[in-house]
């Protein structure tokens, strides 16, 4: 986009996902400086300088925001294949070769997910692991908008922290910038009461919101047992984890106490339905956290069990499983769960001014899909074709904060044959080295 001039994006229907649910058909988008100015019905005359893209046959709408994710294990794509939950938790959850693989690995693993995420039409990720100031840069090469948290527990104590805080340092905590920083707790169990209680105060001080995995396993809550805790949310409640800047993932094994706790609290849950069903063959009550009143929103979590790192997957899997656990094909509408990966993602990760809607003001995080495709045709209800019709692979076009990042689904600032060598060469190390688990997390 030319510096000088706005940027036009002409003539599609505009799904805005604004308060009012408007639609614009035909519409326009409006883009300044990287803001968006204006949604409107008409299309106003370029002037000299401006970038018009004609998007007739698209549907614009919100760039999709990702509450969940360790963008940097697609490197391990298809490598946790019918393991069991206990299997799992008894490896740390670690792939075959994570042993020898290094920080620069995850680099290159990011950028091959992230390329996937954007392409998927995937704008904004909220992304944790360690090794995160490598994986940084990855994100910030991409051009992506991304919320990262360092991973800690009590074993890398004091070394994670000072890393976690580094970040913080580097990145900083306003949703304002396109890349910053939560703060990332593994989860209950592998962080002591203390840890936790730290991470609330440091949460307070640096205006970073809380990032955790919660009741993922029954391993997680045996271990909670032995502390006194009688489940991970009972923890993250006694150590005033919860709240509404506080993103719990997965909440699986929880009852109807927890349920209450998540809802009283405002805490977020990031319901990753594709991986607990392939790694524990069970989902988190959603249909009943909904009813308590309780916040939920999507996340991919790994391509090592989902296999793909795919929004549009993630909604029709999480509205069918939901509809099958809870034998009520009426829960979870197909609104509500685009609502759970465009502005109530964006409200979880606190950037609802930034992004989460096309609106004046906001980032102009901007994806564009092809509606002529004999799948997605008629268009009788947008919500429920954009759910349980449409794939990633219909994103023609993806802009961050107004920069043209995918176009004809191809990349414009980054060589992916450059990522697809280095990926190979990261394979031909590590297929030479012993493919055993480890015995100790650090995920
Ligand atoms: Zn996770």
């Amino acid at each position: 986009m030319a510096d000088s001039g706005r940027l036009i994006l002409r003539g599609g229907v505009v799904l805005t996902m604004n308060g009012r649910d408007e639609v614009l058909s035909p519409g326009t988008v409006v883009i300044e400086d990287g803001r968006i100015v204006s949604c409107r019905a008409d299309a106003p005359p370029a002037a000299a300088g401006d970038t018009v893209v004609d998007c007739r046959d698209h549907l614009l709408m919100p760039g999709l925001i990702n509450t969940h994710t360790h963008t940097g294990f697609a490197l391990f794509r298809g490598l946790g294949e019918q393991r069991s939950g206990a299997e799992w938790a008894a490896s740390a959850y670690a792939p075959p070769y994570m042993d020898a693989a290094v920080p620069d690995d995850y680099y290159w693993g990011t950028l091959l997910g992230g390329l996937e995420l954007l392409t998927n039409g995937v704008t904004c990720t909220a992304d944790r692991f360690s090794h995160m100031a490598v994986i940084a840069e990855a994100f910030d090469r991409l051009g992506m908008r991304a919320v990262l948290c360092h991973t800690l527990r009590d074993i890398t104590m004091p070394l994670e922290w000072d890393r976690a805080m580094a970040l913080i340092d580097r990145w900083g905590a306003d949703p304002e910038s396109r890349i910053h920083c939560g703060i990332g707790p593994h989860a209950p169990d592998t962080c002591s009461d203390d840890l936790l209680r730290r991470v609330r105060r440091a949460a307070q001080e640096t205006g970073a919101r809380i990032y955790i995995h919660c009741s993922q396993a029954p391993a997680e809550l045996a271990a909670l047992r032995t502390r006194g805790h009688a489940g991970g949310v009972r923890c993250l409640a006694a150590t005033g984890v919860l709240g509404p800047d506080c993103i719990a993932a997965h909440c699986i094994y929880i009852d109807e106490e927890e349920i209450r706790l998540l809802a009283g609290s405002g805490t977020w849950v990031s319901h990753c339905p594709v991986s607990a069903a392939r790694i524990e063959g069970r989902l988190a009550p959603i249909p009943a956290l909904l009813r308590a009143g309780a916040r939920v929103v999507l996340g991919n979590d790994w391509a090592v069990t989902n296999n793909g790192l795919d929004l549009f997957d993630e909604m029709k899997c999480a509205g069918v499983l939901n509809k099958v656990a809870s034998g009520d094909p009426a829960v979870l509408p197909s609104s509500a769960l685009l609502r759970m990966v465009t502005i109530d993602a964006a409200r979880s990760l606190g950037i609802e001014q930034q992004a989460g809607s096309l609106e004046p003001g906001k980032r102009a995080d901007v994806i564009a899909l092809d509606m002529r495709s004999p799948h997605l045709m008629p268009w009788h209800d947008i919500p429920a074709t954009l759910v349980y019709s449409a794939k990633g692979l219909d994103v023609r076009h993806v802009w961050v904060d107004g920069r043209w990042l995918i176009r004809d689904r191809r990349p414009l600032d980054l060589e992916v044959d450059e990522v697809y060598a280095n990926v190979d060469r990261i394979w031909t190390r590590l297929r030479g080295t012993p493919a055993g688990d480890r015995r100790e997390r650090d995920r």
